[in-house]
């Protein structure tokens, strides 16, 4: 509907203070029901295990800190980190109710040692440094070292409700960014990509948004074509195709959604390229439900651009998990064996980039429901861009 006909002010006008009074209202989220859930996947697998990645360490202790170690065996649980960090520690492992016994130490595994020695030490393979793997390898003496694989990460991929009010707050905020900005856009202020992506960013900021979930790609005409586009001084035109791919972060958690545009209208080549994309990726939408596999989806995306001839420029997998990582699993694409399940919530972004012409890809936050799916963003997709 065209704005002269909606009645009183736009509504990104008044969410601002609503979004950011909800942000501070969150609650802390309690971890002990994660940690329970990993010492029970672990049972099998070793005596104790070193959590190094910081994502994962986050999602399991509620410790925000850059350097940091968790041991973790069926009684103890250890935070080792540096004097950096003594009190910030503290504090997140209370609020997180997490009871750990946290040891300041500049030499993280050595502080440690004591608890590795003669036992089954399960690592993370996938990140540790092979340096540091050397160091525990030679601390175990009578024992061994395993790796646990992402196991962590398999049990992020479901959200429980402190998270998904989280990423729900972080999809409303971007939904409302992205409506403020095009209203400007269309007053003709931002018209470079710099300028939209700088004003995005402010917006999610003004919302109560900590910082972006990813580096805002504005990427327009021949840009638009490359998947990964940083924002440039390039500006926009009359026949352009526009690709806006964003996302807020509330408590570490990110939301992430792509728009594209027609600015000024389409032109027959690339109209049939975006309504090719949006009905793939509705299809891809649709589809989504607990007991689906992830690598259906994909080929449901595929095989709708497919019909349309433009399979071969769609170029990256159809999306992936998000939450405390912008990129998290399940990944949805050709080689996953993942199945989705309640509690998941995953992108969905087919995109077609064709050189020198430009791309078009539209992307949605999806939570997988008990009953099929809810879109967690929301922005109207309505692709003609006045200038
Ligand atoms: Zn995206
Ligand atoms: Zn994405």
């Amino acid at each position: 509907m065209p704005s002269s006909e909606t009645s009183g002010p736009p509504q990104w006008l008044h969410d601002s203070d609503r979004l950011r009074d909800a942000v501070a209202a969150l609650e802390p989220m309690s971890t002990t029901g994660r940690l329970a859930a990993l010492r029970s996947s672990l049972a099998d697998v070793c005596d104790v295990a070193v959590i190094n990645k910081p994502a994962n360490i986050r999602w399991l202790t509620g410790f925000t800190g850059s350097n940091g170690l968790v041991v973790v065996s069926p009684e103890r649980l250890i935070l080792a980190t540096d004097e950096r960090y003594g009190d910030q520690a503290a504090s997140q492992l209370a609020s997180a109710g997490i009871e750990a016994e946290v040891r300041i130490s500049r030499g993280l595994y050595a502080v440690v040692s004591e608890h590795l020695i003669s036992t089954k030490v399960g690592l993370e393979g996938h990140h540790i440094t092979w340096d540091d793997q050397r160091t525990v390898q030679a601390m175990v003496e009578g024992g061994s070292v395993v790796p646990i694989g992402q196991v962590v990460e398999g049990l992020r991929r479901h959200k429980d409700p402190g998270e998904l009010a989280r990423l729900e707050l972080a999809c409303r905020i971007a939904d409302a960014s992205l409506a403020e900005v095009l209203s400007e856009f269309v007053d003709g202020r931002h018209r470079t990509e710099r300028d939209v992506a700088v004003a995005l960013e402010r917006a999610m900021a003004e919302r109560g948004a900590e910082d972006r979930s990813f580096p805002t790609i504005v990427a327009s005409g021949p840009n638009s074509a490359r998947p990964h586009a940083q924002p440039s001084n390039r500006t926009m035109s009359s026949g352009d195709l526009l690709v806006i791919d964003m996302g807020a972060k509330v408590d570490g958690y990110g939301s992430d959604m792509t728009r594209s545009f027609a600015v000024g209208g389409f032109t027959a080549e690339t109209e049939r390229m975006y309504r090719a994309v949006e009905e793939s990726q509705a299809g891809g939408v649709q589809l989504v439900a607990s007991g689906v596999g992830a690598d259906a989806v994909h080929r449901a995306t595929r095989s709708v651009l497919d019909e349309h001839g433009l399979v071969e420029y769609f170029i990256h997998g159809t999306g992936h998990g998000i939450g405390l990582e912008i990129h998290e699993g399940p990944f949805l694409s050709s080689t996953t064996d993942d199945t989705l399940r309640t509690g998941y919530v995953v992108t969905v972004e087919p995109g077609v980039y064709i050189p020198e012409v430009g791309g078009v890809r539209i992307e949605d936050s999806v939570l997988v429901t008990e009953d099929g799916n809810r879109r967690l963003t929301n922005h109207p997709k309505d692709p003609v861009l006045a200038v």
